[in-house]
């Protein structure tokens, strides 16, 4: 069997720096699951959909067609032959994640991609680390290896922020106040909904990264595979 690694966590924590980390130094595939919902979302406000329209978004769940890269150091998203991967950063969408996210049709269709992904990557010979919220609980139960990724919310936000800068420099907004209150808000409804809640799985190993460099968070994460696999 290949190596399969599970990075759960709140919005912020570092999950994709380190996955993709992990990744390049275990040369193993990478799978982003939540620029997957960023891109059902992306298309949801593309068509007009209303968000707060459950029905209306669970009636479109398998309309956009989604394509994403498993390189750490290309990551791309395709849906419907348009490069999305810097559009599903933008604020409008990380305003709306989250409640097109809890809608059950949406996470089934996504859960089913994801699975098949890891089952041709498994195939293939080749190992991945995928990251999410529920990948530990829900779509990938039975993984090698299982981390749980925290940090302080001011840790994420700020981090979230310095990120933001970085991609809209001309921005006057205030990329701090606005990456908390997107973190707290994503991070509620995470947790909260009733189709899988962002949730510790109860084997997964819980790395607070608060006071890690990444490079710190990377090696806790390598080794735990090194033991466990
Ligand atoms: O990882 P990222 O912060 O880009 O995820 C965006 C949103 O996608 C999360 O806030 C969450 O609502 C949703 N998500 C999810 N399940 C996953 C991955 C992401 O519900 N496995």
């Amino acid at each position: 069997m290949a190596l399969t690694i599970a990075i759960d966590g709140p919005a912020g924590a570092g999950k994709s720096s380190a996955a993709k980390g992990v990744a390049r130094m275990l040369d193993v595939d990478y799978i982003d699951t939540g620029a997957m919902y960023r891109a059902l979302t992306w298309w949801m406000l593309e068509h007009g959909i209303d968000i707060d329209e459950h029905d209306q978004i669970a009636a479109h769940a398998h309309d956009p067609d989604i394509k994403i890269t498993w390189d750490p150091d290309q990551p791309k998203i395709v849906v419907d032959e348009q490069d999305v991967t810097a559009a599903i950063r933008e604020s409008r969408v990380s305003d709306c994640v989250s409640r097109v996210s809890a809608v059950p049709a949406i996470r089934s269709r996504l859960v089913d991609l994801q699975r098949a992904m890891v089952a041709q990557s498994v195939r293939s010979g080749r190992g991945v680390v995928m990251e999410g919220r529920d990948i530990g609980t829900v779509v990938l139960p039975d993984a090698s290896v299982k981390v749980f990724l925290t940090a302080d919310v001011e840790v994420r936000a700020a981090r979230r922020a310095a990120e933001d800068r970085v991609r809209d420099p001309n921005s006057n907004a205030d990329h701090s106040d606005a990456a908390l209150a997107n973190l707290k808000d994503r991070d509620a409804i995470d947790s909260t909904r009733v189709a899988s809640p962002l949730t510790m799985a109860a084997d997964a190993v819980q790395i607070d990264a608060t006071d890690l460099t990444l490079d710190e968070v990377i090696a806790a994460i390598a080794s735990l595979a090194a033991q466990r696999w």
